[in-house]
C-alpha cells in the first residue's frame, strides 16, 4: 500500500481513449517494490491486439487535437503542469514505491518531468512557419510546420515519470497524439500522469498508456502499424538498434535516447572538493542508474590519491535503504538481475587488478540493494569501462596528459554525457571542441534541464529532448512554392 493524499492516483488498468482498460485476455502482471520485493499490485497485461485499439484511438483523436489552436493546447498543457505539481508528493510516493529511488529524488524527478510540460506549454505557441525570399518575383516560398501524427513512445524504468513527460509534452504541443508503453517494472507513474492529463481537460485518445509485460510484441505493433508515424524511444542501445530495424520497413521516423558511458575527468588544477561533490551527484544519484551517470573517473595522477581519499570520505555519508525513509540517499537497484550484472562487472575489474578502496555496508535482508563501492587501480581493459555499470560503483583510472585523457574519453561507442573539472580557461575551450559527446558538464555534475537539448551522438542516439530543438522531432516541414 502506498500512503497517498489521493489514493485514486494509483491505477492498475491501462488507459485507452479516456477510459481505464483491462486486457481483452484479462491477463495481468505483477509489479513489485524493489526495496522490499513485495507486490504493489497486478497491472493489466495488454497484447498487440489491445495495442492496436490504443493506436486506433490515438489516430481518431489526432486531427481533432491538431485542429485546436496552439493557445488552446498550451492552456491544457499548463493546466496539466499545475496538477502534476499540486500532486507532486503523491506522485513521488508512487515513483519511490515502484522504482526505489529516495523520496527527495522522486520529488525532484516529478518537478523535472513537470518542467518539460511547462516548457512545451509555452513553446506550443511558438511553432512558427517561415517565408523565404524567392528566386523569381512572381513567387512566394513558404514553410509550414505540421504535427507528424500519432507518436508511439517506449520508456525505461529509471525515470518513469520524467522520461515519459519529456516525450508527451512536446508531442502534444506539436499537435500529435500518443500511445505510450512504460516499462513493465514501473507502470504506475505513467498511469498517474495520464489521469492528471485527463483531469486537466486533455481530450480522450490524446494520451493512451499501454501497460504490458510483452515489450517485443508491443514494440512490433508500434513499429509495424501504419497509423503510427513516429517512434520515440528511451532505453538501451541494444533495443534501440532493434527498433531502427523494425522502423526501416516503413521508413518510420524514430528518436532514440540510448545508453551512455560518461567520462568524468578531474585535472590537477581543479577544485578537488567541488569535483568530489560533482562526482557524488553524477555517480550515486538513482543508485547509479542514470544514462548520464559518470561511468569512468579519469583523475590526473598528481591528485589521484587526494581525490580518491576525499571521494571515499564523502561516500561514508551515503545511507543505503528503502527510499521512503528520508535519511536514505541510495535506494535499491531495479532487480536481482541488475545486481548480478553489476557484480559481474566488479568481479571482472578486480580480476584485472582493481582494488576495492571503499564499500559502504548494506545490512538489509529484503530488496535489491548493492553496496556503494569505490574501485581504484582499475585496469584499462576492464569491462566496466566499456559497459554501462548502472549501479553505485565508481571506477577510478589515473591519467597523465590532456591528450591522453581526451583519447581515452573518446574511446567509446557511446557519446551521451561527459564531465570535466578544471580551472584552465583555454583547456575548457579545447575540451569543448574535442570531446565526442552530446552534453558536457564543466565543473558541474548535474546537467539536465528543460531549457537545454538533452541527447547523444554515436551509439547514444538520434534527436534531442527539451529546449527549442525538442519540438523538431514531432514536426514535419512542408515547403510551398506559390507562383502568381
Ligand atoms: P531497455 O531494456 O532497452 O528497456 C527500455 C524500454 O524498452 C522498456 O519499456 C522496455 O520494456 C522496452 N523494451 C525492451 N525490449 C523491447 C523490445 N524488444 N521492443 C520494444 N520495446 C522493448 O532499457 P532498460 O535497461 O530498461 O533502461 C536502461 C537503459 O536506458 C540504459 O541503457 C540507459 O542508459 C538508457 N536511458 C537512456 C536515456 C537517455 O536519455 N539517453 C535516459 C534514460 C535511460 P520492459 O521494461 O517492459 O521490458
Amino acid at each position: 500500500m502506498i500512503p497517498l493524499m489521493h489514493p485514486a492516483l494509483v491505477r492498475t488498468q491501462a488507459f485507452i481513449n479516456g477510459d481505464w482498460y483491462s486486457a481483452v485476455s484479462q491477463k495481468t502482471f505483477a509489479v513489485n517494490n524493489p526495496a522490499t520485493g513485495e507486490l504493489i499490485a497486478q497491472v493489466a497485461d495488454l497484447s498487440s491486439l489491445d495495442a492496436q485499439h490504443a493506436i486506433e484511438s490515438a489516430a481518431i483523436a489526432q486531427p481533432v487535437w491538431a485542429q485546436k489552436t496552439a493557445k488552446e493546447r498550451s492552456i491544457l498543457l499548463r493546466r496539466w503542469f499545475d496538477l502534476v505539481m499540486e500532486n507532486q508528493a503523491d506522485l513521488a510516493q508512487i515513483l519511490t514505491a515502484e522504482q526505489g529511488k529516495p523520496i527527495a529524488e522522486s520529488m525532484a524527478e516529478i518537478a523535472y518531468g513537470a518542467s518539460y510540460i511547462e516548457w512545451f506549454a509555452e513553446q506550443a505557441k511558438r511553432i512558427n512557419g517561415d517565408i523565404i525570399p524567392p528566386s523569381r518575383s512572381n513567387q512566394r516560398i513558404s514553410v509550414l510546420q505540421q504535427p507528424v501524427g500519432v507518436v508511439a513512445t517506449i520508456t525505461p524504468w529509471n525515470f518513469p515519470n520524467a522520461m515519459l513527460a519529456r516525450k508527451l509534452a512536446p508531442a502534444l504541443a506539436a499537435g500529435c497524439t500518443v500511445v505510450a508503453k512504460p516499462a513493465a517494472e514501473t507502470p504506475f507513474s505513467a498511469l498517474a500522469l495520464a489521469q492528471l492529463a485527463q483531469q486537466a481537460g486533455i481530450p480522450a485518445g490524446v494520451i493512451n498508456i499501454v501497460t504490458s509485460s510483452d515489450a517485443p510484441a508491443i514494440g512490433a505493433e508500434f513499429t509495424g502499424h501504419p497509423a503510427v508515424r513516429k517512434i520515440s524511444f528511451t532505453g538501451s542501445t541494444a533495443v534501440g538498434k532493434l527498433l531502427i530495424q523494425q522502423c526501416a520497413a516503413d521508413v518510420k521516423r524514430i528518436t532514440l535516447e540510448l545508453g551512455g558511458n560518461a567520462p568524468f575527468i578531474v585535472f590537477d588544477d581543479a577544485d578537488i572538493d567541488a569535483a568530489v561533490a560533482g562526482a557524488m551527484v553524477a555517480k550515486f544519484r538513482n543508485a547509479g542508474q542514470t544514462c548520464v551517470c559518470a561511468n569512468r573517473f579519469y583523475v590526473q595522477r598528481s591528485i589521484y590519491n587526494a581525490f580518491s581519499a576525499k571521494l571515499s570520505a564523502a561516500m561514508q555519508e551515503l545511507c543505503v535503504g528503502n527510499g521512503v525513509n528520508e535519511q536514505v540517499s541510495v535506494g535499491p537497484l531495479i532487480s536481482a538481475a541488475a545486481i548480478q550484472k553489476v557484480q559481474q562487472l566488479v568481479d571482472d575489474a578486480i580480476a584485472k587488478g582493481a582494488v576495492v578502496s571503499c564499500q559502504i555496508p548494506v545490512n538489509i535482508e529484503k530488496g535489491y540493494f548493492y553496496p556503494p563501492t569505490l574501485l581504484t587501480n582499475v585496469s584499462v581493459d576492464s569491462d566496466l569501462l566499456e559497459a554501462e555499470i548502472f549501479g553505485p560503483v565508481a571506477a577510478l583510472i589515473p591519467f597523465d596528459t590532456e591528450a591522453d585523457v581526451i583519447a581515452q574519453a573518446n574511446c567509446s561507442v557511446y557519446g551521451l554525457a561527459a564531465y570535466c573539472y578544471t580551472r584552465d580557461y583555454q583547456r575548457i575551450q579545447r575540451l569543448t571542441e574535442e570531446l565526442q559527446t552530446g552534453m558536457l558538464g564543466i565543473n558541474t555534475g548535474l546537467i539536465s534541464n528543460e531549457m537545454a537539448p538533452f541527447g547523444g551522438i554515436k551509439q547514444s542516439g538520434w534527436g534531442r529532448e527539451g529546449s527549442i530543438y525538442g519540438l523538431d522531432d514531432y514536426l514535419n516541414i512542408k515547403y510551398i512554392n506559390e507562383s502568381f
